[in-house]
C-alpha cells in the first residue's frame, strides 16, 4: 500500500478534530507538570491548519506537510509549536514533490521528523518528552518493515510502541522543558507532549485503516 496526498489531508483533519476533542485532557496533563496550555496551544494551531487544507487538495505530500509545519510554527507557541512545526517541515522536505509514499518513504519521513525534533529541542530518550513516544514509533516501524510487514501492519506495530512509550513517561523524571522545573515532582504524571504525539500516531493509523 502507498500513502496518497488525500490520506495526508485526512490525517491533518483527523488530528485537528481529535486535538479539539482532547484539548481539555491535554491541558490537564500539562497543568500537572507544566503551565496548562498544551491542549489550547495545539488546538489553536490545528484550527488554523484546517482553514489551509482546502487549498492543498491538488498539491504534493511535501507541500501539505510543509504547510502544516509552517502553520504550527507560527500559531502554536510554547515549546511544542516549534518542535511539532519542525517535525512536519522536515517530513515535508523529504517528501517534496511526492504524490504517493511507499513504506520506505514513510520511514524516511518519520525519521526526518524525529531528527528535526531532536535537533531543535536537544532532548534524548528518557527525559520525559514527546521523544519518548516518537522514537519508539520510528524504531518499531522500521523493525516491522525490515521483518517484511507492509505499511499498515508496520504502522500498527509502530502505534503500539508509541502508546507504550507514552505510558512509560509516567514514572520518568523530567529533565527537559517546563516539567523539568518540578524535579522529582514531575514523576508520576504522563507527559502531555508524548500524549499528543500518540494522538497523532493513532490518527495516522486510523486514516490508513479507514481509506
Ligand atoms: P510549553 O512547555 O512551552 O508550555 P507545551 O505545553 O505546548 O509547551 O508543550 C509541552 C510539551 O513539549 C512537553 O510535554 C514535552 O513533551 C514537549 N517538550 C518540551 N521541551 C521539549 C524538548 N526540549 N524536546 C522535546 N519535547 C519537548
Ligand atoms: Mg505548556
Amino acid at each position: 500500500m502507498h500513502i496518497q496526498a488525500a490520506h495526508v489531508i485526512r490525517f491533518s483533519e483527523t488530528v485537528a478534530a481529535r486535538v479539539k476533542d482532547q484539548r481539555d485532557y491535554l491541558t490537564e496533563l500539562d497543568a500537572a507538570i507544566g503551565d496548562a496550555d498544551h491542549g489550547v496551544n495545539l488546538d489553536r494551531g490545528f484550527s488554523v491548519v484546517l482553514t489551509r487544507l482546502p487549498g492543498l487538495a491538488e498539491t504534493d505530500i511535501g507541500t501539505i506537510l510543509k504547510t502544516v509545519g509552517t502553520t504550527l510554527v507560527s500559531t502554536v507557541g510554547g515549546a511544542s509549536g516549534p518542535l511539532y512545526g519542525t517535525a512536519f517541515l522536515r517530513a515535508g522536505m523529504v517528501t517534496a514533490g511526492c504524490r504517493t509514499l511507499g513504506p520506505a518513504e514513510v520511514a524516511a519521513a518519520l525519521t526526518a521528523a524525529l531528527e528535526g525534533i531532536q535537533t531543535r529541542g536537544k532532548a534524548t530518550r528518557g527525559e520525559k518528552t514527546m521523544i519518548d513516544a516518537i522514537a519508539p514509533l520510528v524504531d518499531a516501524f522500521q523493525a516491522a518493515l525490515a521483518a517484511g510487514d507492509d505499511l499498515v501492519p508496520a504502522m500498527r506495530q509502530a502505534v503500539q510502541a508509541c502508546e507504550a512509550g507514552m505510558r512509560a513517561t509516567i514514572p520518568m523524571l523530567a529533565t527537559k522543558g517546563r516539567a523539568s522545573y518540578l524535579g522529582e515532582r514531575s514523576i508520576g504524571h504522563q507527559d502531555p507532549g508524548a500524549t499528543s504525539a500518540y494522538l497523532m500516531a493513532r490518527a495516522m493509523l486510523d486514516v490508513l485503516e479507514g481509506m
